[in-house]
């Protein structure tokens, strides 16, 4: 039964230590966290918290050191690479910062992509939900443009576009408005709050701005790889207060 708390993502006691001894970095230390389908969340902490290794754990492009990571009910912990590999490819859609469309595919061959790559054709049904996606977020217009013919805010619609056409259990977005102006930003979070809250999609956001945190309906803080905050949705002006306490208390 799919209901609405089943966990997407489920971190027990995970811990993830870079290197040995004297040296050891405890980049996630006794994480224990479930992001139950449909929620955006986003994950905020100070420079080394431990955000892009979370997010790397939880994408499966990193083993962890102790602890339990399952994704889809997958455990990730007991996977090899390739076995990840494939779980990943079938189970997350990606945001980047910097876009990471293909610049020699058109918008409609890049959102295409990820069925390209898991080499099968689309069904109707997908055609269609490709096709609704693309009317929601604008690009319709655009489907034989190629991403450098495109505003930063366009681009970055396509790359939304390409995360969730698939239907992946979880996006994961890392710092999705890093290179955009004000307005493309708060579209880009309205589109990925309308993802969450009209379709169901499940997204972790790793974000250092408190507007785009304030997007999301979960805030999960980091600090020296530990989980120190679990909040509902939050204003700007509480986030920003929330992380200074927290860079106060790192200094
Ligand atoms: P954030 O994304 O919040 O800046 P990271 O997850 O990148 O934090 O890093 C957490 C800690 O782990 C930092 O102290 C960082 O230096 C360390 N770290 C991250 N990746 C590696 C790595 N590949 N090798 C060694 N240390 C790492």
């Amino acid at each position: 039964m799919g209901s609405s708390r089943e966990a997407v993502v489920a971190f027990r006691s995970v811990s993830k230590v870079y290197g040995t001894g004297e040296g050891a970095v405890r980049a996630l230390d006794e994480v224990t966290v479930v992001v139950p389908r449909g929620g955006f969340t986003a994950v905020m902490g100070p420079s080394g918290s431990g955000k892009s290794t979370f997010m790397n754990v939880a994408a499966g492009l990193d083993d962890v050191t102790s602890g339990e990571v399952l994704v889809a009910g997958e455990p990730m912990h007991l996977r090899d690479d390739r076995a990840r590999t494939i779980l990943r490819r079938e189970q997350v859609g990606f945001v980047f910062q910097s876009f990471n469309l293909v610049p020699t595919l058109d918008v409609r061959e890049n959102v295409l992509l990820p069925f390209e790559l898991a080499g099968r054709r689309l069904t109707g049904e997908e055609r269609g939900w490709v096709d609704h996606l693309l009317e929601v977020l604008g690009l319709s217009g655009r489907m034989s443009h190629r991403p450098g013919e495109l505003s930063g805010g366009q681009q970055q619609r396509v790359a939304i576009a390409r995360a969730l056409a698939p239907r992946p259990a979880v996006v994961l977005a890392d710092e999705p408005t890093g290179n955009l102006d004000t307005r493309s930003s708060r579209e880009v979070l309205g589109l990925l709050r309308t993802a969450a809250r009209e379709y169901g999609q499940t997204i972790v956001m790793v974000s250092h701005d408190p507007v785009a945190a304030s997007y999301a309906d979960r805030l999960l803080v980091l600090a020296d790889g530990r989980l120190v905050g679990d909040h509902a949705g939050m204003s700007p002006p509480q986030i920003a207060e929330l992380l200074i306490g927290l860079e106060e208390g790192a200094a």
